[in-house]
């Protein structure tokens, strides 16, 4: 444990500290505040601060609305700017019912019971993202528009590069607030950029993940620009991915390697390996949650679209990236920044660990472009293809008993429902697409 509630309420103190957010996710992944000012700080840490439940998406529940926050010590943390208004800090907090039990609705509670499962096979889960996201332009009445900063005419008069300054802006910011930033670069697209942060273990790089997504928004905020984490807001260009590398930790030990196996990796990797492609189709409703993340998963842009593992190749589903010794790793490519990743690690994991419980042998490695096989080559060899639409992987969710279970009864109604309605609505639609094919052709 990194702090003590007698730490906590000394360093508020000190600090000067006048608000506190405390903090939750909703199914969806969108992020929760409850303000508290920092005299009620007693309340909060005594797990004391009631919220209505009924207002938050997919939490609802007919019984009885009111939930408790019970704040994480470890995720406290000081925002680095300061608020004109006075200083502020945060916790992430969990979610429980009135009677003392976990709310079974909160995603941080489904990701804790896969992670319990995970160490009562003696594994403990690390993650490491790789996040990607569009700087955008806002017009004149502050409205996000679809033009970037490095769009080309569009910026040739300014002296600066504002999406560098802002990026660099963002990793300062992260690391101010105890972030380990890895890399962040330029991604191929105009306008798209990265940050990638150290290894943790999957409950805190699932928070990390939530305050990222915050801290990229409001650093953008404040250089004048919009940061989107929509999976591919401009077609005919890459969109943007949610990597997540990942390894198991065994006594402290990366439970992947092998130093006798041709890629270094242990059985357990295979086996775990072999879990995470049984269940690809899946979880896919849960990684690539929004009817636009299906518009990213097509051929030609860096993103998977088949079931397929390699060590070679750049963008099979899951790669074994080169790495020093016992670093080994597996990176998974089909999630994006639009899932909630709590949710999405708690699926990857259970398939992962229903890999080695049960032995699963993956299938063999496909180290050439699978863009160029002809069809037959991909049925001989049963390559098989990720869900088309959320439509399709929806249904490969409800299909999947496994998966189920890690989500449980209430969270997989909700996000089921949820996802019915959204595929209805947007069938509603009419899109420019089709205006374009059809308005004048018949
Ligand atoms: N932007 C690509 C994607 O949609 C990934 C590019 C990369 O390999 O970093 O997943
Ligand atoms: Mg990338
Ligand atoms: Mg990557």
């Amino acid at each position: 444990e990194k702090y003590q509630r007698d730490d906590i309420i000394k360093i508020i103190k000190e600090e000067g500290i006048e608000f506190i957010y405390l903090q939750f996710t909703d199914i969806f992944g969108v992020m929760k505040n409850v303000a508290i000012p920092a005299e009620e700080i007693s309340k909060a840490l005594n797990n004391e601060v009631a919220f209505d439940g009924s207002c938050v998406d997919g939490f609802v529940r007919i019984e009885e609305s009111d939930m408790y926050l019970r704040p994480d010590l470890d995720t406290f943390c000081i925002y680095p700017w300061g608020g004109g208004f006075g200083r502020e800090a945060r916790f992430i907090c969990d979610v429980y019912n009135t009677d003392g039990t976990p709310f079974e609705g909160d995603p941080r509670y489904i990701l804790k019971k896969v992670c319990n499962e995970a160490k009562e096979m003696g594994y403990t889960m690390q993650i490491g993202p790789e996040c990607e996201f569009f700087l955008f332009h806002t017009d004149e009445k502050g409205k996000p528009t679809l033009i970037t900063h490095d769009d080309a005419g569009y910026f040739d008069l300014a002296p600066i590069d504002l999406g560098e300054n802002a990026r660099r802006d963002m990793v300062m910011t992260l690391k101010k607030m105890g972030f380990e930033v890895e890399a962040s670069h330029h991604e191929i697209a105009p306008g798209q950029h990265e940050i990638d942060f150290k290894f943790d273990d999957a409950l805190y790089a699932a928070d990390k993940i939530m305050t990222f997504k915050s801290v990229v928004k409001i650093v953008a905020k404040n250089h004048g620009l919009h940061a989107t984490f929509m999976p591919k807001p401009i077609a005919g260009i890459p969109g943007s991915g949610m990597h997540i590398n990942q390894l198991l930790l065994n006594d402290g030990k990366n439970a992947f390697y092998d130093s006798e196996d041709k890629l270094k990796l242990s059985k357990v990797a295979y086996n775990y390996l072999a879990g995470l492609l049984k269940h690809a189709k899946s979880i896919c409703a849960i990684t690539n949650p929004t009817i636009n993340s299906y518009k990213r998963l097509i051929s030609g842009y860096e993103a998977p679209v088949y079931i397929s593992w390699s060590s070679r190749n750049t963008s099979p589903l899951v790669r074994v990236p080169m790495s020093k010794e016992n670093n080994v790793r597996f990176e998974l490519r089909n999630p994006d920044p639009s899932c909630n990743p709590y949710l999405a690690i708690a699926v990857i994991l259970k398939s992962g660990l229903d890999g080695i419980k049960n032995n699963l042998t993956p299938p063999k490695s496909i180290d050439r472009n699978i863009n160029s096989m002809d069809e037959d080559y991909k049925k001989d060899n049963s390559i098989e293809s990720l869900p088309e639409s959320l439509y399709e992987a929806v249904k490969f969710l409800c299909s999947d008993e496994t998966i189920k279970e890690a989500l449980g009864r209430h969270v997989l109604e909700r996000f089921v429902e949820a996802k019915k309605i959204e595929w209805e609505d947007y069938n509603k639609s009419i899109s420019s697409w089709e205006i374009e094919k059809y308005l004048t052709k018949f």
